[in-house]
């Protein structure tokens, strides 16, 4: 399919949101983000890669790195993250910790922060270098090897991280969490710092689309890892959200405060889209409402 004259539709259509909603404020890195920047980029199977406006500028990924930890935790270490975390949305915003205690430090999923810090807590056990594994995965994945940490966004999310301090502690209270908490921090902020654009996004998400091959041909997921890691970017991977994301999208997708998504077509391709202003649940409005044109105008959706 030529995605080119549907990506510009598709920009012009939403042209009249960018810049509405609010970039996240709790990390002030994040709220200086000029709002009124929009990019969205589509990779196909066959390597190509089309776009359209700010789609080669890197933003913060952000949230969106949840779920690149998630399938390395898994490759890494198989099925027994999943005795740690569960599967579950969890109706709550991403960074709750209500749900923690009556469920005895178990976080709901691995896309809320509480679930996100078990898997990098997982992968920095498994790997000694969580964050640093993370990001040669995407620099290989995307083909870019300039991929790095915003050292600025990860000090910030540091100064403010008294949140996810206390999930950290909370889990840890409860056996769940092996590492030192100041060092899983550490990791898990240097992980949401990741730079990336639209572009590198939706190259690096490839192998959710094919089925759990990567770049190279080799097979990072099995086949039924990739569905499982697909069904769990459509039931949680934009939080409270994620009923009214599927009914309007119908794909996986995963949501970052920085203002990106990207969601997976299995079999097809990948999209990847970033405008920094945000819904109350933590999504780029202009992000989702591209992703809608994007299935309503293709017929291209997992329904
Ligand atoms: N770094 C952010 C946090 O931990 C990530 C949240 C998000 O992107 N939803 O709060």
């Amino acid at each position: 399919m030529d995605y080119q004259p549907l990506l510009e539709q598709i920009a012009a259509d939403v042209a009249p949101l960018v810049g509405g909603g609010t970039p996240a404020e709790y990390i002030p890195a994040l709220a200086s983000v000029d709002p009124g920047q929009f990019g969205m980029a589509v990779a196909d199977l066959d390597g190509n890669v089309y776009g359209v406006g700010d789609w080669r500028v890197p933003f913060s990924a952000q949230s969106i790195t949840k779920v690149f930890a998630l399938a390395l935790a898994l490759a890494e270490g198989g099925d027994s993250l999943w005795e740690r975390v569960g599967r579950e949305p969890s109706g709550n915003p991403f960074n709750s910790l209500v749900q923690l205690e009556y469920e005895n430090g178990i976080p709901r999923n691995p896309f809320i922060n509480a679930g996100a810090l078990v898997v990098t807590d997982r992968l920095q056990t498994l790997t000694g270098d969580a964050s640093s594994e993370l990001l040669k995965f995407l620099q290989e994945e995307s083909g870019n090897p300039e991929l790095g940490f915003d050292a600025e966004v990860a000090a910030s999310e540091h100064e403010h991280g008294d949140r996810n301090a206390a999930l950290a502690h909370f889990m840890a209270s409860y056996g769940n969490i092996d590492n030192p908490v100041p060092a899983l921090l550490d990791h898990y902020f240097w992980q949401c710092s990741i730079e990336m654009s639209c572009a590198d996004l939706a190259r690096a998400a490839r192998f959710l689309a094919r089925h759990g091959l990567r770049t190279d041909g080799s097979r990072l997921l099995t086949r039924s890892e990739a569905k499982q890691v697909n069904a769990v970017m459509l039931t949680c991977g934009t939080y409270d959200a994620a009923g009214e994301f599927a009914y309007r999208v119908g794909l996986p997708g995963k949501s970052g405060v920085g203002g990106g998504i990207v969601a997976v077509v299995p079999g097809v391709c990948t999209l990847a889209v970033w405008s920094p202003g945000l819904d109350p649940h933590g999504n780029s409005v202009a992000g989702v409402a591209a992703l809608d044109r994007f299935t309503t105008l293709t017929g291209l959706s997992v329904f």
